[in-house]
């Protein structure tokens, strides 16, 4: 068996040895005399399970008391309506700031249910950076203010947040989330698709501050109610009973292997760096987005060439460099390079780019 190196998007690589550790659990966790993804998820061993996930999660991510963790379903996605169903209820206002595909879709989305105000946009710029927002295009008395923090098509990220006063800033943070430390207590809301570096497909997290939940219109589905899932302890209805363990996995990694969300930022700021110093410097290979909203999880790159854009993609892709190929709506390669791809993953990809611009330059 030979792994490759996944360069995709999501859902994407996990850790090898969360995946050895699963598989040594697959046939039976623990002796329980079956597969976790076989439990009840009110068995005394599954309820076990999850409140470890949540506890981790909070000491992880050093997560204030006041907000609830929530596992819920339906993507990043279902968020967008989530969203405003919940937290759009005084003044029916709110803010977004469009820096890529997904805070489009959610601000199309948040659009459908009140007053909602595109305040900043950089799509003039093909979003390759994150906008300046003026602070006067923002409004004291929206409900919310919502980013997507790190924005998984363009490579671009907020290195600053936006300043929202009292307004509860709320934030896509799909595919950032678990990257480096984040200041919660700067946020209303957090959510994010795990598929990207938390655990396989079907789980969504939400981190929501206590005095947001419990609001909801009335027209709200009852799935769709924050309050329904946190009284339930996300139990409501039957949880992605598997994602969350291999969630619980993914986390004691990052605890016990990696040593915490500071060390694993150091190793993702070296891993972009690399790819990043390198396209810098090369001949064949451009970067796309601004240098000062450059992601470290995303690098998205061409040749100004698509013939050879197609060409590399096939040729990493034989090498063992997989789904390196930028996103079906701009074109180029994006490395997705999130905490489970090894250093030495990008070590080598950099070796092959380099191969590659010999004969094509
Ligand atoms: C992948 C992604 C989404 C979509 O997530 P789903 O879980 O597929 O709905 C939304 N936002 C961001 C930032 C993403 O990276």
């Amino acid at each position: 068996m030979s792994r490759v190196y996944n360069f995709s998007a999501g859902p994407s690589m996990l850790p090898e040895s969360v995946l050895k550790r699963a598989a040594s659990e697959l046939l039976e966790y623990g002796t329980s005399g079956q597969s976790v993804m076989e439990m009840s998820h009110r068995s005394k061993e599954y309820t076990e399970i999850i409140e470890g996930t949540e506890a981790l999660l909070r000491e992880v991510m050093n997560i204030p008391d006041n907000y609830k963790v929530l596992f819920l379903q339906g993507g990043a996605s279902s968020q967008f309506a989530m969203v405003p169903l919940n937290l759009m209820n005084k003044s029916g206002k709110a803010d977004y700031v469009l820096s890529g595909q997904f805070s489009t879709k959610a601000y199309k989305e948040a659009c459908r249910y009140g007053d909602v105000k595109a305040v900043a946009s950089s799509k003039e710029q093909n979003f390759s950076r994150i906008p300046e927002i003026d602070p006067a295009e923002c409004r004291s008395d929206a409900d919310y203010f919502h980013i997507c923090m790190n924005n998984t098509i363009y490579g671009t990220v907020f290195h600053e947040l936006p300043q929202t006063g009292d307004v509860p800033l709320v934030a896509d943070v799909s595919s950032c989330i678990l990257s480096c430390p984040i200041d919660v207590t700067k946020f209303g809301l957090l959510y994010a698709g795990a598929q990207k570096n938390m655990a396989p497909a079907g789980l969504t997290v939400v981190i929501v501050r206590d005095d947001l939940i419990g609001h909801a219109r009335d027209i709200t589905p009852t799935m769709f109610d924050y309050k329904v899932h946190a009284d339930a302890g996300s139990m409501y209805n039957t949880p992605p009973t598997y994602s969350i363990y291999m969630c619980k996995l993914v986390l004691e990694w990052i605890k016990n292997e990696i040593g915490g969300l500071e060390a694993m930022e150091k190793i993702n700021v070296n891993k972009a760096q690399i790819l990043y110093d390198y396209l810098d410097k090369s001949k064949l290979f451009k970067g796309c987005a601004e240098k000062s909203s450059r992601s470290i999880m995303n690098v998205t790159f061409v040749t100004g060439d698509t013939d050879l854009d197609a060409e590399f993609v096939k040729a990493a892709a034989a090498n063992g460099f997989v789904n390196i190929k930028g996103h079906r709506s701009v074109g180029g390669m994006r490395a997705s390079i999130y905490n489970a791809m090894p250093t030495e993953g990008i070590e080598k990809l950099v070796a092959f780019m380099e191969e590659f611009e010999k004969k094509h330059v």
